[in-house]
């Protein structure tokens, strides 16, 4: 079986580590002058060839049984094309909408699944109108090409919002309150080509500086009923979409119950944890849906966390003990830029949040 993969970064790396085993082999589409060290080894790499029609790019890709996306910013007319030839998953219309924040709030706006509080705007009158409508703070996001914080701003009153103006007059964003949250978590599912359902335990995320740093797993101290409630409408927007694969929802946790920030059509950094610590990775349940094999059981017996290394080097002896793992990413370090995570996993999650803590102060001193 051939997977062909949009991408070619650290999680089209790990879908492809995953599911060797299984026999599955790949190709990673890339941009000309991309940057391939992370796939390196792991399957064929495809420079996009100019001018190449959906037809020619499928033959390139070495007829391939299933396309899918490691990343949101991708062509998806193209994809659309290419679901001509071979199945595409997730589907160009859940590429679609969740790549761009105003059609992803459109999309949970219709299927009545709560949202951080937003307002759409594109100058300084509609700007200033969703600034009254929804206080400040705000935040503002560009509609696309966000990931990591960037494109997005704070903006703690109007004198801010003024100087915000002066240097972006006109955009297309996505305007939210800024909401202070108890927590933040994350929802993981897969769904696969034959309609079954998995789960994974909810994930808790500590983001610095916009940032995913680090997760533990199962997040405890969140009231259950909340999570099942939000699990429910990310079932029902599975089913919507006719989603095939792994996807995540990244929420906030309010008074009251569980709001969401984010989509994330694609395996996600919070579920790294369970390449350790669930009977079945998200990278492994990922090709097994878009394949149409059963999935793996999503459980974990077991309490894990995960240590992003963004712009820090680490080396396996400075990495492994006894409960931890590293997945390093063939990357160059550089300030800022995720280039490995250690995963942690013990039967005490006293233990699993001492090892966590010393891991950060030793990579992140302050
Ligand atoms: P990702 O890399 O996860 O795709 P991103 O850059 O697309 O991230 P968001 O997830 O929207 O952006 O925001 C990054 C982080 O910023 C959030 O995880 C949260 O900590 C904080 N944040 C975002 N929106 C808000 C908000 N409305 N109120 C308070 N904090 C927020
Ligand atoms: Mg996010």
């Amino acid at each position: 079986m051939r997977v062909a993969i949009f991408g070619c970064g650290q999680l089209a790396r790990m879908l492809a580590l995953a599911s060797w085993p299984l026999n599955v082999r790949f190709s990673f589409l890339v941009e000309p002058g991309e940057n391939t060290d992370c796939v390196q080894g792991l399957g064929t790499i495809v420079e996009r060839p100019a001018g190449a029609d959906a037809q020619q790019l499928y033959a390139a890709l070495g007829h391939p049984d299933v396309i899918t996306v490691e990343k949101e910013a991708v062509d998806t007319t193209l994809l659309q094309a290419l679901s001509a030839h071979c199945a595409v998953h997730p589907n160009a219309t859940a590429v679609y909408e969740s790549q761009n924040r105003r059609r992803e709030k459109m999309r949970l706006d219709a299927l009545g699944i709560p949202s951080t509080p937003h307002a759409f705007a594109s100058d300084a009158a509609s700007l200033k109108a969703a600034a009254d409508k929804l206080g400040f703070p705000l935040v503002v996001k560009a509609a696309e090409h966000g990931y990591d914080g960037k494109n997005q701003w704070r903006i703690a009153d109007s004198a801010a919002l003024d100087a915000f103006l002066q240097q972006q007059p006109q955009g297309d964003w996505v305007v939210e309150a800024f909401i202070r949250f108890q927590c933040e978590v994350s929802l993981l599912a897969a769904r696969s080509a034959t309609g079954e359902i998995r789960l994974y335990p909810a994930v808790l995320n500590h983001h610095v500086h916009g940032i995913l740093r680090s997760s533990i797993a199962p997040a405890q101290g969140v009231e259950p009923a909340w999570i099942e409630r939000m699990q429910q409408h990310l079932i029902r927007l599975l089913e919507h979409w006719q989603y095939v694969g792994v996807i995540a929802m990244e929420c906030f946790v309010i008074d009251g119950g569980l709001v969401v920030n984010e989509l994330a059509p694609r395996v996600h950094n919070s579920g790294h944890w369970t390449q350790q610590a669930a009977v079945t990775c998200q990278f492994e349940n990922h090709v097994r849906a878009i394949l149409g094999l059963p999935l793996g059981n999503t459980d974990t017996a077991i309490t894990s966390a995960m240590l992003n290394l963004i712009g820090v080097n680490a080396t396996p002896q400075q990495a492994l003990g006894a409960y931890t793992t590293l997945h390093w990413y063939n990357k160059t370090v550089r300030p800022g830029r995720k280039v490995g995570h250690i995963n942690i996993r013990h039967p005490e999650r006293e233990q699993v949040l001492a090892i966590l803590q010393q891991l950060e102060q030793q990579f992140y001193p302050a």
